[in-house]
């Protein structure tokens, strides 16, 4: 329990070791120092237990090192009989498969050791368009996934507002200009147009503090999966505009359209380092994510109604044209999904016979009011 919020580092710097309770940011700045990094969370603020438990991911270049779980080397947990044990490579081998995607399950996970990546000094550009800009930055997307994602040193953070739209440009090393985002390059900006710079995966970190919702009352994610569709990825956020401005209206909630790559590289990168429970298939994907904050209660329907109703339309439209998947990331999943169960019907009946050998009282299904169990999935 030592570890809670603590981050430290091996002599010869390969692997990190890390507290369930340490913020990213806390993680990134400690490693600085030693020019390395960890594949982690963007939000600087977000806390590595639950958020490695989900398997998490993104843009510390998933699409080279799969997802943050695949690079964990060991996890210290506490099982349900209060024995302290390890689960890796060698030692409790399904369990440790078992903690990279498969949530709050199996017990309390008391300190993870993080293998290390070579990637501090990066290059970065934010970029802020009108929304009318939307179309054109969704096309210059759906561009860069079929033809720039490929080269995993990159990778684009894409959040359309209902105002603005924020689009990151991310480079795992340093870089003038990468030619795989030039499908971005020539969509004008609002001024002052974001600066190309050359900086460090710490600051980076720091200056993303604007993501999520710290302080807010009232905060949902919701999350849909479908191959690469520029068709899709316009048709519902067509669908999603006039609803999400009158919610807006309504209700003073702030709401976005946000685009997550996972390039067809993750499954095999994940495959290489053992697996995970998520059964990604090994296709180019967008992880489809929308955050909503508000403030009143009453408000609630109203407002997780907008990403429901979204979320639906992804569906139907999805499968009418062949591009939807029903794999769902349960760190963007939003309490009535059931991001257990789109993993595929063997790996969720693999992670219940886990659950069931490392907690056969079945202890953490019933002590636990929330989070996505495996006794509701
Ligand atoms: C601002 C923001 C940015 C985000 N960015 C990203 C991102 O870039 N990539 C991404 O993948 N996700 C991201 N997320 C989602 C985030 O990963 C999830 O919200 C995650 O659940 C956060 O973990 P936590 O420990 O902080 O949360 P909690 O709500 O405390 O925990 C989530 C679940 O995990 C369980 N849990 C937590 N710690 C432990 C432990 N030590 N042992 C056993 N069970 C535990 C809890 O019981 C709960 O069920 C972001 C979220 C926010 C708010």
């Amino acid at each position: 329990m030592q570890y809670l919020d603590q981050v430290t580092i091996n002599d010869d710097k390969s692997v990190a070791t890390v507290g369930p309770g340490s913020k990213w940011i806390n993680v990134y700045k400690t490693l600085d120092q030693y020019g390395v990094s960890v594949v982690g969370g963007r939000g600087p603020t977000v806390g590595a237990g639950g958020f490695m438990l989900g398997a998490g991911g993104y843009f510390h270049w998933t699409g080279k090192y799969g997802m943050a779980a695949d690079n964990v080397k060991d996890f210290e947990i506490v099982l349900a009989n209060g024995t302290i044990t390890n689960a890796n490579a060698e030692n409790n081998t399904d369990l440790f498969w078992a903690l990279k995607g498969g949530g709050p399950n199996f017990g309390i996970v008391t300190k993870m050791d993080l293998y290390t990546i070579p990637i501090r000094n990066i290059w970065y550009q934010f970029g802020t368009y009108d929304s009318n800009q939307a179309p054109a930055l969704i096309e210059a997307y759906a561009k860069w996934q079929n033809d720039g994602a490929s080269d995993t040193r990159g990778t684009v953070g894409f959040v359309i507002g209902l105002e603005t739209t924020f689009v990151g440009l991310f480079w795992s090393e340093p870089a003038e200009k990468p030619e795989p985002f030039a499908p971005f390059y020539n969509i004008t900006q609002i001024e002052p147009a974001g600066t190309p710079t050359n900086s460090t995966l710490m600051e980076l970190t720091n200056q993303l503090a604007f993501i999520g919702s710290e302080g807010s009352a009232r905060h949902d994610y919701r999350a849909a999966t479908a191959k690469v569709d520029v068709e899709l990825y316009n048709d519902v956020y067509e669908f999603w505009k006039p609803k999400a401005q009158a919610v807006h209206n309504a209700t003073g909630a702030n709401v976005t359209f946000v685009f997550q790559p996972v390039p067809k590289s993750v499954a095999a990168a994940s495959e290489e380092k053992g697996g995970n429970p998520m059964g990604i298939t090994a296709e180019d994907q967008m992880w489809w994510s929308t955050t909503l904050d508000w403030t009143d209660a009453a408000d609630d329907d109203t407002v997780r109604g907008l990403s429901i109703e979204t979320t639906d339309k992804w569906e139907e439209l999805g499968k009418a044209r062949g591009s939807y998947l029903p794999h769902l990331f349960m760190n963007d999943a939003s309490r009535d999904q059931n991001p257990l169960a789109s993993y595929g019907e063997e790996n969720l009946q693999k992670l219940k016979d886990i659950a069931a050998k490392y907690d056969p009282t079945q202890l953490f299904q019933e002590v636990q009011n929330s989070g996505f169990l495996l006794s509701k999935a």
